[in-house]
Formats: C-alpha cells, sequence, structure tokens
C-alpha cells in the first residue's frame, strides 16, 4: 500500500467519507487559482466541519509527513492554493456559518469559509456591514489569509484591521486563539498581525473574530471623468491631503472603461476615470461634496456624475468589482496576470506613468486599475500562455513595476499576497528580515508542511 492509499484509508477512518475525495474533478477544481500559474494536483481533497476535524487532519498530515494546502474559494491571484508539493488540500466550504453577531459590539464570529457576500446579507438587517470588498466574492479564511482588501480601505482599512481574533490550528494540530474581542490590546506579541497575511505557511484559521461598522446613513457615489490618468491621480491626492472623508476612489484607465462597457452594458465616458463613494449624513456630505467639486476642477475634471439611487451605486461599484472578469471575457484564449504594486501617495502618478510606458515599450494588451486611495495600482495583463515572448514580455514588466516601487519605499504586493509569483522579490524588498520570517515559519512548522514554498522558499 502506498503512503497516499494509507493515509486516505486513515483520513476516511477520522472523517465521514463523503468529506474525503479523490475524484478526479475535484482534485483538479483544487489544482488551480485565478492565476496563469501552472495547475498541479493535490493527493486528496478533505471537507472539514468542525476545528476538531481540522486538528486529527493535521495530526495525521505530520504524522505521514505530507503538506498540507488550506483552501478558501480558490480566488487568490498568485497560485497561493496550486500544491506543487501535493499532498492534503483542505477546503473549508463546510466551515460556513456565521456563528455570532455581536451588534453592540460591532463585532461577528464566523467560520473560515463564509464569503463576503453571505456575510453582508446576514449582517443588513442588523442595520451593519462588514467593509472589506475585494473584486472576487472570497471566503472571510482567505480574506485573513491574503490580508485582502478593495474598494473601501482607504475609510475602514484591510483585513489586518478588521481582525480581533483568529481561533488557528498549528502544523501539530494545536489549537489556539491569536487575540480577543477588545478594541485594542498590549498583552503579549501581537499574533494576529503575524497570522493575518501569512497565506496558509502558519496554520490554519477554523474561526474568525471581525470588526464591522454601522451601515451608513447616507451614501453618495461619482463617477469623475479627466483628460489624462495624471490629472485624475493628482485628484485624488488633493482630496485626501484636503482631508475630505472619502469611503471609496477607484482609478479606471480609458482602455478599462472600455472593457467595462463592453462586459457590463453601461456607456460610461472611455476617458480615465475616478468611481468616488462618500459614507455619512446628507448635510455633512453635502460640503465635503462642494469642496471635492472644486478640486477636481482644479485638475481638469471634464464632467462628474453623482449617483445616490441604491440600484444606480450597486451598478457603479459592480462594474468596478467584475474589471477582471470583463478583461477576461474580453480576451479569450488569454490568462490574466495582474501587477500589485502599492506606494506612498506621492509616487503613485510618477508610478502608473512608468507602468503606461513600460506597457507601450513592451506592446503588452492590458489596463490600469487601482484602490488609488491608499497607493495600490493594478495592471491588467492579458497574456497568451503558449506565447513565450509575450510570457517574458510580461516578466520582464512585471520585475520593471516592481523594481519601481522597492526603489520609491513601495511593496511589490499591496493586497493579492506573495503565493509563487512574488517570491523573488522577497528578498529585495526585506532583506534581513526574510530570514526572520523563515525563522519564525520553522519554529511554528519545523517540518515545512502547511502550504510549503509559498511566501518563501525554503
Ligand atoms: C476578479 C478578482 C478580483 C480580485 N480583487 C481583489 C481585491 O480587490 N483585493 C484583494 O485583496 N484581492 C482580490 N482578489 C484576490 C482574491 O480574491 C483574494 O486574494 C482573496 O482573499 C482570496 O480568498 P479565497 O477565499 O478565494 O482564498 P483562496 O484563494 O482559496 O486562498 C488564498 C490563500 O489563503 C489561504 N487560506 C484559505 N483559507 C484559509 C484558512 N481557513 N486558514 C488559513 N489559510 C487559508 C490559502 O492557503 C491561500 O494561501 C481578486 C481575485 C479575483 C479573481
Amino acid at each position: 500500500m502506498t503512503t497516499t492509499e494509507e493515509l486516505l484509508t486513515t483520513l476516511k477512518r477520522i472523517l465521514p467519507q463523503d468529506q474525503v475525495s479523490v475524484n478526479q474533478t475535484i482534485l483538479e477544481q483544487h489544482s488551480r487559482d485565478e492565476s496563469y500559474h501552472t495547475p498541479s494536483l493535490p493527493d486528496i481533497v478533505v471537507f472539514p466541519k468542525t476545528t476538531e476535524e481540522v486538528s486529527k487532519i493535521m495530526k495525521l498530515a505530520s504524522q505521514f509527513k505530507v503538506p498540507v494546502i488550506p483552501f478558501g474559494r480558490g480566488t487568490s491571484l498568485e497560485g497561493h492554493v496550486i500544491p506543487y508539493n501535493k499532498g492534503i488540500t483542505i477546503d473549508f466550504s463546510l466551515m460556513n456559518k456565521v456563528l455570532e453577531i455581536r451588534e453592540h459590539d460591532f463585532l461577528v464570529r464566523v467560520q473560515p469559509g463564509v464569503t463576503r457576500t453571505q456575510l453582508n446579507k446576514e449582517l443588513k438587517r442588523y442595520g451593519l456591514f462588514f467593509s472589506v470588498d475585494p473584486g472576487a466574492d472570497a471566503t472571510l479564511g482567505g480574506m485573513a489569509a491574503t490580508n485582502a482588501s478593495g474598494t473601501t480601505s482607504v475609510k475602514y482599512g484591510v483585513m489586518r484591521d478588521q481582525v480581533r481574533d483568529l481561533e488557528v490550528v498549528l502544523a501539530d494540530g494545536t489549537v489556539i486563539h491569536t487575540g480577543n474581542m477588545a478594541a485594542k490590546s498590549s498583552s503579549g506579541l501581537h499574533l494576529n498581525g503575524l497570522f493575518v497575511g501569512s497565506e496558509g505557511t502558519l496554520g490554519c484559521f477554523t474561526e474568525l473574530t471581525l470588526r464591522v461598522y454601522g451601515i451608513p446613513e447616507y451614501i453618495l457615489a461619482a463617477r469623475a471623468s479627466f483628460p489624462t490618468v495624471h490629472d485624475a491621480v493628482s485628484a485624488v491626492v488633493g482630496i485626501l491631503s484636503a482631508g475630505i472623508p472619502i469611503a471609496r476612489v477607484e482609478l479606471v484607465d480609458e482602455s478599462s472603461m472600455k472593457q467595462v462597457n463592453l462586459f457590463s452594458d453601461t456607456d460610461y465616458q472611455e476617458k480615465p476615470t475616478l468611481f468616488l463613494e462618500f459614507h455619512g449624513n446628507e448635510a455633512g456630505l453635502k460640503q465635503d461634496v462642494e469642496f471635492m467639486k472644486e478640486i477636481v476642477a482644479d485638475c481638469q475634471c471634464e464632467g462628474i456624475v453623482f449617483e445616490t439611487d441604491q440600484a444606480a451605486l450597486n451598478r457603479l461599484w459592480e462594474a468596478r468589482h467584475n474589471l477582471a472578469y470583463a478583461y477576461i471575457h474580453g480576451y479569450p484564449g488569454k490568462k490574466m496576470m495582474i501587477t500589485d504594486v502599492c506606494l506612498p501617495i506621492s509616487e503613485l502618478a510618477g508610478a502608473i506613468e512608468h507602468a503606461r510606458k513600460e506597457l507601450n515599450k513592451h506592446g503588452l494588451t492590458g489596463g490600469i486599475v487601482g484602490h488609488v486611495g491608499d497607493g495600490n495600482f493594478h495592471t491588467i495583463l492579458m497574456i497568451d500562455m503558449n506565447n513565450l515572448e509575450e510570457i517574458s514580455k510580461a516578466d520582464e514588466f512585471n520585475e520593471s513595476i516592481v523594481l519601481y516601487a522597492l526603489e520609491r519605499g513601495g511593496t511589490c504586493t499591496g493586497e493579492h499576497g506573495v503565493g509563487v509569483g512574488k517570491q523573488k522579490y522577497q528578498e529585495k524588498e526585506h532583506g534581513k528580515a526574510l530570514q526572520v520570517m523563515e525563522k519564525i515559519k520553522l519554529a511554528l512548522d519545523p517540518e515545512n508542511l502547511l502550504n510549503p514554498n509559498k511566501i518563501m522558499k525554503l
């Protein structure tokens, strides 16, 4: 009997049969994510329902010395969940319950397989919402593991700012809690900060306690068009320096506005555009909006359209959220490669111009979009993965964008994470600190079984 057969038999003893699979289709579904990275099959996929089951799986994996890959919805973008070392993929989709809504504490306790839209549906009747909104309908476990963010982070922060506590199963099956329900704590080392963003390499999250917010009394959105991307970015810097409490500010360049109109059946102006949103009360926002209008006018704004009607608001943000899918749809047969640098705001305009120049220089197809309120932007490239020359141009382009950001105090990834795709930049970005990260990884996972060779190659 091979190790995998022995492992399979033992897994079927500790888990109900229907929660253990070697079905080819299931293996294939867990062999890739939404990235361009080459897929690879796991040996076995398991679907635990409880923390105890996850702990038993980890103990078994440690006994058999087989790798374990935690899996949310597989929407990651740098090969995070691809099991290149094979082993067991743990799919958390059956741990999808909202366990507790503490409306007066603005806290929720959820299982990791709950998705962000599922949570917001449940929170709505309490007048609450969960703020972090990546473009994909990801799980909260996956979002915590990648320290995800989205369009609202300029006001509400990223995933790390929302996590109060994580229940984590470690490589040896031990169960710990990394935090508590208090709004702040100076007790011990900040494990929340360490585990959030660890990409499944330090432990499996089996429960999350997250911060939620009251749904604003008044929401106003706007679409502002500009002659150039530079003008649009100057307007963003102007709005932020004026201290206007903007809730969302997203840049979409002209070629991406074309994709939006094609995919979302909208007829927006195909110019560099800012998607803006304000949260507050009507009276208070009136002044902010007047001030914002002056600032964008000073930046050559060519037109601004306001939306307050809920349906129009939803259509606007759906169009923005679906942008990556618009590109996938617009370029059949091509694969999506997305850059994700984040820089200090003062460096943003220069970085975006550099990206546009490099795109043209390499003759690559793609658009520039981003959460510019945070200094984070993406270049969405559509690549023919059978065309080696195009792939190497895309890699060169990616490298030039990242080096530009690192030389100006930025990072190679603002929100998507490292996975396998951004490993090659870790040494340059972190220097000796990378060795500290490797020591922490091996202290918690001495056999390197948890999502091996992601973030760092050991
Ligand atoms: C169209 C599109 C738009 C996107 N837009 C954004 C965006 O705006 N902002 C953004 O930040 N990201 C964005 N992403 C990337 C992606 O959605 C996020 O990285 C998301 O957090 C991944 O969540 P997931 O549930 O799909 O996790 P997966 O992709 O399944 O896993 C991601 C990582 O989390 C680990 N993991 C999953 N579950 C657990 C668990 N329970 N315990 C421990 N580790 C776990 C995995 O091992 C892996 O390393 C986008 C992706 C797509 C396809």
